[in-house]
């Protein structure tokens, strides 16, 4: 939902340095553009209701294998969003509804109203479907509850429908929603007071260069915004947390706090966030803490740590970098090859903004899917490296102790009992989240997957190496990239582009 919601406001933007570009209907069409607007989330709940009947029936006629309905329902859902945010996006394109709250021509201010207005018929939408989603989710889940958990009704503590839809508006609307119309807010303001900023300072690049550094110092404070969005709260002083102070200490991990992720006990889930120590929050959610052993929970929290210590979120920005480089290189090579009498193809300014979009989703869908899994890897080794038991607590053959032999290399050394602890954890979460084990996502690879993966990393010090080295590779190819390509872009725009 975050990547649909993050496309749906990038639309918003698009939008707006192309107006009216792609529309179909007329601007005094109200019936068809209505129909299309408040006819979407309706047919949505039409649909999304037969589809969670058909899970929860799947889930009846297979109570031997609950994860035939599970696998229905979640690639029900993600279909389902698909078709909220195309519906949203026709809307948005073919239609005159964004021409109707144009209040930015009143005042810049008052443009973000309008594309809040704009933007209702995606969040109803998304609510629709969380509610229509609900029973199913409910039937679903409550497979793998807790068994430390009160669940002596049905009626689960955390599973009435106002806090499930509490959280999922928190969680998987709002946390993206805040920090865009921030944003949008500003690019609106810059976009309108454009002339004047250029004016007063004399200089074409200020309304981009202002946007671009509160875009950044947004990115950079949002953890400050999100563990107020989602309720948080410190990790009260315990044994738990001293043991996981003591991890920081070792690993050389430093963070504002670690905070309980409070969902009423729906959420087993753990999360790192924020790029600089004074803003960085590590997340453990309260089922979690609930229904794990301390070492699982370790494992967990290792596993964040992992992603902070190998920087894996500067090596998305990087990511990020090297693709709107790449797509912006081709868009202006095909701009340039298709005018004057020279020109190889006769492409008009609307195919290649298409071509771009195209672009970008193949390089996202393809190249950021596949890097994130990678990363989530090293994470997950990461965090069984952070669970390694001293030498009377190890009971396996394993490279770093019973079995250890000088031969081995040892930086590629993983404790096999670790790599055990570290799998059941990732068991408990799927488990735990009603997922099916072989289900794999766009950023990560199926549960099943990761643990045969750490298994045998742990059985073959060769092979862990091979990986940190694959790894490697991945950072240095993404940061020469970056250089290259950056340098090659303000060379291209102070120098080429002028003597055109
Ligand atoms: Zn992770
Ligand atoms: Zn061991």
């Amino acid at each position: 939902m975050h990547l649909f919601t993050i496309l749906a406001f990038a639309m918003l933007f698009w939008r707006a340095d192309s107006p009216g570009e792609w529309r179909l209907l007329p601007a005094d069409d109200v019936f068809w553009t209505l129909l299309l607007v408040v006819g979407q989330p309706l047919l949505l709940l039409v649909a999304a209701v037969s589809a969670a009947k058909r899970a929860h029936r799947l889930h009846d006629k297979h109570p031997e294998a609950p994860q035939i309905g599970q696998r229905f329902h979640h690639r029900s859902l993600f279909l389902l969003r698909m078709g909220l945010f195309v519906g949203f996006a026709a809307a948005l394109l073919l239609t005159p509804w964004p021409e109707w709250f144009e209040f930015g021509r009143i005042t810049p201010a008052l443009q973000i109203i309008g594309d809040l207005i704009v933007l209702s018929p995606f969040f109803g939408g998304a609510l629709v479907l969380w509610i229509a989603a609900y029973p199913a989710e409910r039937a679903l889940r409550l497979l793998g509850e807790p068994q430390s958990y009160d669940q002596s009704t049905t009626d689960g503590p955390g599973w009435r429908i106002g806090p499930y839809l509490d959280f999922n508006l928190r969680h998987h609307l709002l946390v993206v929603a805040v920090p865009m119309t921030l944003i949008l807010f500003v690019s609106n303001m810059t976009r309108g007071y454009g002339a004047v900023l250029r004016r007063w300072s004399g200089w074409v690049w200020t309304p981009d260069a202002l946007l671009a550094v509160v875009a950044g110092g947004v990115f950079v404070v949002a953890p400050v915004l999100l563990c107020r969005i989602w309720r948080t709260a410190p990790l009260e002083s315990g044994p738990l947390r001293e043991r996981l102070e003591i991890i920081c200490r070792r690993i050389g991990l430093r963070c504002r706090d670690i905070l309980i992720w409070n969902s009423d006990g729906i959420m087993i889930n753990a999360a790192v966030m924020g790029v600089f120590a004074p803003v960085r929050y590590v997340l453990l959610s309260d089922a979690l803490l609930a229904t794990m052993s301390t070492r699982q929970i370790e494992a967990v929290f290792g596993h964040e740590a992992g992603h902070v210590r190998h920087r894996h979120i500067q090596h998305f920005l990087v990511f990020a970098l090297v693709g709107w480089l790449t797509v912006a290189g081709l868009m202006e090579g095909l701009a340039r090859t298709s005018t004057g009498s020279t020109a190889w193809w006769g492409l008009s300014s609307t195919a290649i903004q298409g071509l771009g979009l195209a672009a970008t989703v193949l390089f996202w869908g393809l190249g950021f899917g596949w890097v994130s899994r990678r990363f989530e890897r090293q994470a997950d080794l990461f965090g069984a490296r952070c669970v390694t038991p001293s030498d009377a607590e190890c009971d396996r053959p394993c490279s770093v102790h019973l079995d250890a032999q000088s031969s081995y290399p040892q930086d590629g050394r993983v404790c096999a009992t670790a790599a055990a602890v570290f799998a059941s954890a990732l068991q408990r979460v799927a488990l735990l989240n009603g997922i099916p084990p072989e289900e794999r996502s766009w950023r990560h690879s199926s549960i099943g997957s990761r643990i045969r993966f750490l298994v045998s990393l742990a059985g073959d010090p060769a092979r862990a190496m091979a990986f940190e080295r694959l790894i490697r590779r991945i950072k240095t190819t993404l940061l020469a990239a970056a250089v290259l390509g950056g340098a090659f872009f303000v060379y291209y725009w102070t120098v080429a582009a002028t003597t055109r």
